[in-house]
């Protein structure tokens, strides 16, 4: 068992899809799961891969997602193995994607396998949903299907995405939700002039400094059940031209709020713009927006992943919505239950990325075990 999802973690670390380019993994887990029943659909977009694959025609219908891409490997000479090759030392597997997610579809394609085996008539539909832009602009993945209606049309009851939740041991946190994420860059106008003369200058830094402490302090709300309460947090301040004798003529302030479901992107926005204007000081800002806050309320499909988790791996989940974005936050338009699940996470998008090859049974063992409460 442990030998082939490692042959097959292999094969996928192999191609390198470093984002958006999917390199070949798509076509190697669709001929996989050919050869289980499954049928193919590709959708390509500017470049970017996503296979639609199949099996089964009844309610319920099962998402399995994920993503092939990774991310670039970063400083190769800090690796002590060849990222591209999967290899084992010291109880470790190392490999960039390993954890970050080509483990988790390893696992999820063995699982699979064998649950058919046992099961070749089950009573339900199980869906494969694969793209290659998800470390990415993630534009023309998941976000595309469900824009283009292409995900509507398979009725999705409940899907598992295969992101590393994962803390300390493999089952101790899923996530049903995620934060949503608005940046801002906040350019606040002075007037440059001898450092001597402030009467002749308005010095920007100083403009700016009550109103960072105004917005550090603001409540922007209080959180719920399933999030913590919406951060404020600036990430870069830039003001002057490196000398002492100059008030420089405007500051620049970076920010990024992570926002729980008891806000939303045009309230946060209004909450800034009224402590600017109330400041009256002279400012443009630049908006973005990178994703909405999901939240899984309903507890059917929640509760089957925990007593898979807890039967496999004898530990109770902690159940969170902390961490970046993903693409939940583009399934959960399209389906009520979104639950994220999958390997350790602290190596993650670092180098010597890894996972171990215990791991790998034991998430092995706990997708098939989902598939047999969802599908058996
Ligand atoms: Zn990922």
């Amino acid at each position: 068992m442990k030998e082939k999802i490692i042959n097959i973690l292999a094969d996928l670390i192999k191609l390198k899809s470093i984002t958006p380019n999917d390199n070949g993994c798509q076509e190697y887990i669709s001929n996989y799961l050919k050869s289980y029943g499954f049928e193919e659909k590709k959708f390509e977009f500017n470049g970017v891969s996503n296979t639609i694959l199949k099996r089964g025609n009844k309610k319920p219908v099962l998402g399995f997602v994920g993503h092939t891409d990774v991310v670039p490997i970063g400083d190769e000479s800090q690796w002590s193995t060849n990222p591209f090759i999967l290899e084992e030392k010291n109880n470790k597997i190392f490999g960039r994607g390993t954890a970050d997610m080509k483990g988790s579809i390893a696992c999820m394609m063995y699982a699979t396998g064998e649950f058919i085996a046992q099961n070749n008539n089950f009573d339900g539909t199980l869906i494969y949903i694969l793209t290659s832009d998800e470390e990415g602009a993630a534009i023309d993945g998941i976000q595309r299907l469900v824009n283009e209606n292409i995900l509507q049309k398979y009725d999705i009851d409940c899907c598992l995405i295969g992101e590393p939740t994962s803390k300390d041991n493999i089952g101790d946190t899923i996530k049903n939700g995620r934060r949503g994420s608005l940046s801002g860059e906040l350019i606040i106008e002075g007037l440059q002039g001898h450092i001597a003369y402030p009467k002749n200058s308005l010095n920007p830094i100083h403009l700016a400094s009550p109103v960072i402490h105004q917005l550090i302090n603001e409540k922007y709300d209080k959180g719920n059940d399933y999030f913590l309460p919406t951060s404020f947090q600036i990430s870069n301040i830039h003001s002057g031209y490196g000398v002492e004798n100059i008030i420089p003529g405007k500051i620049s302030i970076k920010f990024n709020f992570r926002y729980s479901t008891e806000t939303n992107e045009k309230e946060l926005i209004t909450r800034v713009e009224n402590i600017l204007n109330s400041s009256k000081i002279n400012y443009t800002i630049d908006w973005k927006h990178s994703g909405e806050p999901y939240l899984t309320t309903k507890k059917e499909f929640l509760e089957k992943c925990q007593s898979a988790i807890n039967s496999v791996a004898d530990i109770k989940p902690n159940i969170t919505t902390d961490g970046g974005t993903s693409d939940g936050r583009f399934m959960a338009k399209i389906c009520d239950e979104v639950i994220e699940f999958g390997l350790l996470n602290h190596s993650i998008h670092k180098v010597d990325e890894h996972t171990t090859s215990d791991d790998l049974v034991i998430l092995s063992n706990i997708y098939k075990k989902i598939l047999s409460e969802v599908l058996g």
